[in-house]
């Protein structure tokens, strides 16, 4: 049975006395109100994942959203997989679209990444999604297929059935605009028959597949009631507790 898996990604907001409040409402109100057995993680600045690995205990994980490719060195102001599991983090983003807009990371980067991060004893979370003008020239299954190609095909089977895929559109994240349950099924039924003949049966139906991109507590029931949709990535609403929570009630 593969996992079923609510992961926040505070990306750079709250500082260090925010994050702290807010993560702590929300180990508190996942300890009191979660039932089922889906796994509740937040993703955080650097700064904060020693002390919230520290307060989340075995009640909410902790992931990193980004880590360097190498193992240590002269790489000024950057933050190894080593150290991210010296202060007790489970997970790691790879290849959010904004790390790939923004400081323009390549899939090749990305695979070095994803390789660290395992050799690290570290789950990545490893982002695809295409953008809108991708998904309205009808391309995107070829951008979405290059993408896991090239980041993370080149796995053997053993680590690849320990990593986590999110897949997120660019045009749903911080926009508002949601992937209707009858799209984002359409792109993780295809993500799973690609995994599946690269990888086998089993493999394919033990890997997690989130859904992230504007998802909330409203939205979240029906994307998660899709037979392949295994959870979710969550930007805004991870950093209202209460929204947060009730994503990961929808479990329950
Ligand atoms: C994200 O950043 O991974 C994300 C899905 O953001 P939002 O939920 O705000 O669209």
């Amino acid at each position: 049975m593969r996992k079923k898996i609510v992961a926040g990604n505070w990306k750079m907001n709250l500082n260090y006395a925010e994050g702290i409040s807010l993560f702590s409402e929300i180990v508190n109100m996942v300890r009191d109100e979660k039932k089922g057995d889906q796994q509740a993680i937040i993703c955080a600045p650097f700064i904060h994942l020693n002390s919230l690995a520290q307060l989340g205990g075995s009640t909410v994980s902790i992931g990193a959203q980004n880590c360097h490719q190498k193992e240590s060195g002269a790489y000024t102001g950057e933050i190894s997989a080593k150290m991210i599991k010296s202060v007790g983090c489970e997970y790691v983003i790879i290849g959010h679209s904004e790390r790939r807009q923004y400081f323009a990371e390549s899939d090749e980067l990305l695979a070095e990444k994803t390789v660290i991060t395992l050799q690290n004893d570290l789950i990545p979370i490893f982002c695809i999604g295409e953008t809108l003008d991708e998904r309205n020239n009808g391309s995107y299954f070829e951008v979405l297929k290059s993408q896991f190609q090239k980041g993370i095909f080149g796995l053997e089977g053993n680590d690849f059935s320990k990593i986590v895929i999110a897949y997120e559109p660019v045009w749903a994240i911080g926009t508002g605009l949601t992937a209707t349950s009858e799209q984002a099924q359409e792109v993780h039924a295809f993500i799973r028959k690609e995994i599946d003949a690269k990888y086998g049966v089993e493999i394919a139906e033990n890997t997690t597949i989130l859904y992230g991109g504007s998802c909330n507590p409203k939205n979240a029931a029906e994307l998660f009631a899709q037979k392949d949709i295994d959870g979710g990535l969550i930007g805004g609403a991870s950093l209202k507790s209460r929204d947060f929570v009730d994503i990961v009630k929808t479990f329950n």
